[in-house]
């Protein structure tokens, strides 16, 4: 039980429950989201729609539950995995633009570029938690190792397009320039819009995991699924109006309101990654915007990428819409961490906001423990078991040297 309600809460990032705070954006102020649970009923006629409210009826869903045999968490993650394993290409115009070829394991790091400069012997490692080693270490899972041929892709894209649209910057060598900022944020929008899409999917395998339980353990299993669910719906809506920004400007080429801040360091990171997140603090801790609340359709996303160009790391932070919202405030935050902080505050907002975040092994074996432990414990933030607070971008150890070079601001 405990690793599902352990995976449960990593998987619902978007549905949190916090204290109002006073500031600006509306949804700090907002009331907290309504979530009409389910009413749980042990007996029901055979053919009434079953009390969990996924909409089959009792006779072909909760009916004898108990006795069903049991189902495993490998089997669940198998299943969940399997959801997400069949892909669609995201190019917005199949019309005047079709697929040229067949869907492949689209990389949202470039493999010869950012992954191949913090491989070792082809392999980096993953902070993405699998379900045994969660239950293994009772929430705490080391970073594993993953093969550069499977660390950070998705099934995305159709080869064309995905050669086609990132073609600049493929490259080795990168001008920060709207066109090529944008194409980072393009990539990360479209892996979090599979993702999020995944996840509703990999509800319906969750929701098994009370086979073989007694009636009042099917309740909380039930309930824990059903709040997720709305959560999961709202995330999906979200993740589905950001897609339909960015590919209204890609068709476009309309860039006036995309707006992103760029820095390139003097030297390789050991970490890349690539993302799409609400910032719900500034990194000084100032608070910006809150999920979970009522009628907040405004929430504000930024995009942010991690990877390398000729030897030197590079952040984009980039997003539609206001020049005077949540994400400008984020990426000004940001920009003012002093020069030789800068890439410990990169680092630490990547632990806290993405999953899709790759290490140099080296690197992160020759780390201190306590620090490990820290990290391990922050890649939760976000979830029920770790709520986002203003203080968790603090840095409390340097750990770089990296000096940044390079700063560009395109509001
Ligand atoms: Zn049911
Ligand atoms: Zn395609």
């Amino acid at each position: 039980m405990l690793a599902f309600t352990i995976l449960n809460c990593w998987l619902q990032r978007r549905l949190r429950i916090t204290n109002p705070l006073m500031t600006t954006h509306p949804s700090l102020s907002a009331p907290m989201m309504n979530i009409n649970l389910i009413t749980p009923v042990e007996k029901m006629a055979r053919n009434h729609p079953c009390w969990c409210g996924i909409g089959l009826k009792y006779k072909k869903c909760h009916l004898n539950r108990e006795n069903q045999k049991p189902i495993n968490h490998f089997e669940v993650e198998a299943k969940m995995l399997a959801t997400m394993r069949k892909g669609y290409c995201s190019h917005p115009d199949q019309i005047n633009d079709p697929c040229g070829s067949s869907i492949i394991k689209a990389h949202t790091v470039q493999k010869k570029g950012g992954m191949a400069a913090i491989a070792e012997t082809g392999h980096v490692l993953t902070m993405k938690p699998r379900m045994k080693d969660i239950t293994k270490t009772d929430g705490n899972p080391e970073p594993y190792r993953i093969g550069v041929n499977d660390a950070s892709v998705f099934p995305g894209f159709c080869g064309d397009h995905d050669t086609r649209l990132f073609k600049p910057i493929e490259g080795k060598f990168l001008t920060f320039e709207k066109d090529t900022a944008f194409l980072f944020g393009y990539r990360a929008v479209a892996y979090e819009h599979f993702q999020r899409l995944a996840q509703i999917k990999s509800i319906e395998a969750q929701r098994l995991m009370d086979r073989g339980h007694p009636f009042s353990k099917q309740v909380v299993v039930q309930k824990i699924m059903s709040a997720f669910a709305v959560g999961a719906e709202r995330g999906a809506t979200e993740v589905k109006a950001w897609k339909a920004q960015f590919d209204a400007r890609l068709l476009s080429g309309h860039r006036d309101d995309f707006r992103f801040v760029a820095v390139r360091f003097d030297e390789v990171l050991p970490f890349v990654a690539a993302s799409a997140f609400h910032a719900e603090f500034a990194v000084d801790g100032k608070p910006l915007q809150r999920l979970g609340r009522q009628g907040n359709d405004d929430l504000e996303f930024a995009t942010i990428n991690v990877t390398t160009f000729g030897g030197q790391t590079i952040v984009v932070i980039g997003w539609i819409g206001s020049d005077t919202g949540p994400a400008r405030d984020f990426a000004d935050s940001f920009l003012a961490v002093r020069d030789h902080l800068k890439a410990d505050s990169l680092f630490r907002i990547l632990v806290i906001h993405t999953e899709n975040l790759f290490l140099r092994e080296s690197w992160w074996n020759g780390l201190d423990p306590a620090l490990k432990a820290e990290f391990k414990t922050l890649v939760w933030a976000g979830t029920s078991k770790l709520e986002r607070s203003r203080d968790q971008y603090k840095i409390n150890t340097r750990l770089f040297s990296a000096a940044p070079i390079e700063t560009v601001v395109a509001y």
